[in-house]
């Protein structure tokens, strides 16, 4: 979809900071993180959330979570916090599905 900004990450038309990249899915650096490591786990295939992708494909969805394993296995000991805003009014604000990877500290717990 040319007009979702993680499509065009994934098509490599505007730079990010790509920590993991596999024939499925990437990985880089969120452009505002909110932890010591704050990575995001995308799908190359555009799905909106995580609930439209867990029914169109449950192997791409285990895929990210063992990308988002690799991920803090190498940057914060393999203990991460995994967190997918889903629907606005719960902080989504790109829609094409994405994994938060969060951790490299203590890390508080205020969601709303
Ligand atoms: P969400 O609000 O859950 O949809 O998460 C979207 C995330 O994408 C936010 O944490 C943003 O900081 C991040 N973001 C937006 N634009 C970019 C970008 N160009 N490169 C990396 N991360 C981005």
């Amino acid at each position: 979809m040319t007009d979702c900004l993680f499509c065009r990450i994934v098509d490599g038309e505007i730079p990010a900071d790509i920590v993991v990249e596999s024939d499925d899915v990437i990985a880089f650096r969120d452009i505002a993180p909110k932890a010591p490591v704050h990575v995001l786990v995308v799908p190359r295939a555009h799905h909106a959330n995580v609930a439209e992708l867990a029914d169109a494909s449950p192997a791409l969805l285990a895929r990210m979570a063992q990308v988002a394993r690799e991920v803090a296995d190498a940057e914060c000991g393999g203990e991460f916090r995994w967190i997918f805003n889903t629907g606005a009014s719960a902080g989504q604000s790109v829609f094409h599905v994405h994994g938060h990877v969060l951790g490299g500290g203590e890390l508080g717990w205020e969601p709303a």
